[in-house]
């Protein structure tokens, strides 16, 4: 990540990295926290719940004693929104208007201000969640009228690809857009713009090229915990 940043001249404590911990066990999720990591990901609810419920215990929460964050990393159904709220100190997978309601209403209840990504299908591909890239700008419109979210920005899945140059020109596009809105932003509604900072995109196959075309989180799983990498 350092080597990424320098190349791009970029600050490298200007980025986030997000561990993701899904399929692995809490044994190793520990090895993992020792060695400095604070920002989970988790892409399912309700394996995220039985890690959140082992390292961030009832008596820890209260005291404000867990110093991990949780980042909410998949699509979320919506009979799991009241958990996902509960846990997740972001969600950045935020694909439909009709999500971002419900999360809305299910921080109202217990007095929070949610802080979610919109996630952008850059890529076009029927098999991901998201809003399409032409439609994103709106989406950010609309999904500030929710008075309990506070949106941080766009998060992206890039495409399966062997070489990550392929997915460089989806990297770009979604810096483009988050660029737009942003400045969309400054005029329409400045005290969102303040909130509206993250670019959430790069996975262990293509976290380089990410860095290098401006995101500022993330989200890496294997290169981190599968042995041999
Ligand atoms: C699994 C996952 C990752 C991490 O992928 P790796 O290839 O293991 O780095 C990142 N983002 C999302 C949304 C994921 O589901």
């Amino acid at each position: 990540m350092r080597a990424a940043c320098v190349r791009a001249g970029r600050d490298p404590a200007s980025v986030t990295l997000v561990a993701v911990t899904k399929g692995r066990d809490p044994a190793v999720m520990r090895e993992a926290i020792a060695a400095g990591v604070r920002d989970i990901g988790e892409n399912r609810v309700r394996e995220a719940l039985e890690k959140y419920a082992v390292f961030c215990p009832g008596a820890a929460v209260e005291q404000g004693k867990c110093r991990l964050r949780w980042h909410g990393i998949g699509h979320v159904q919506t009979n799991k929104v009241k958990d996902a709220v509960r846990i997740f100190d972001v969600i950045h997978s935020v694909d439909s208007l009709r999500l971002a309601e419900k999360i809305s209403e299910q921080a109202a209840e217990v007095s929070k201000i949610q802080d979610v990504l919109l996630e952008i299908n850059v890529s076009g591909e029927r098999s991901k969640y998201g809003f399409r890239p032409e439609e994103s700008l709106d989406a950010l419109i609309s999904a500030l009228c929710f008075g309990n979210l506070k949106i941080l920005g766009f998060m992206t899945v890039g495409p399966k690809e062997s070489d990550p140059e392929n997915v460089r020109k989806h990297f770009r596009l979604l810096r483009k857009l988050f660029e737009q809105a942003r400045k969309n932003l400054i005029t329409v509604k400045p005290e969102a713009a303040d909130a509206f900072r993250e670019v959430s995109m790069g996975m262990s196959d293509d976290f380089e090229v990410a860095l290098e075309e401006g995101s500022t989180v993330v989200r890496v799983g294997r290169a981190i915990f599968d042995k041999g990498q």
